[in-house]
């Protein structure tokens, strides 16, 4: 008999995980810049922070710089409208 694990549990709520793309993919420095061919992750950081790279290599599993999306200000910035 096959036994199956059911270890993976990488559902935590809000956060978006793809584990092509890693951290990135959760955190609120990440850009998404789409090509018809393909979709590169910019890292906001690079631009004031040269330890960071403009588009870091995927997947990102660890990063000091790293900050949920999620962890917005509450009453901050009304969102720009996404169109
Ligand atoms: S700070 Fe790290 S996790 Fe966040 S976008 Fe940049 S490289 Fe990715």
């Amino acid at each position: 008999m096959r036994r199956e694990s059911s270890a993976r549990g990488g559902h935590e709520e809000g956060v978006v995980r793809d584990p092509e793309v890693g951290l990135c993919a959760s955190c609120r420095h990440a850009r998404t810049v789409d090509t018809p061919r393909s979709r590169f992750w910019l890292c906001a950081r690079s631009a004031t922070d040269p330890r960071y790279p403009k588009y870091p290599r995927l997947p990102v599993l660890e990063c000091p710089g790293y900050e949920p999306a999620e962890a917005e200000t509450p009453g901050g910035k009304p969102g720009v409208a996404a169109d």
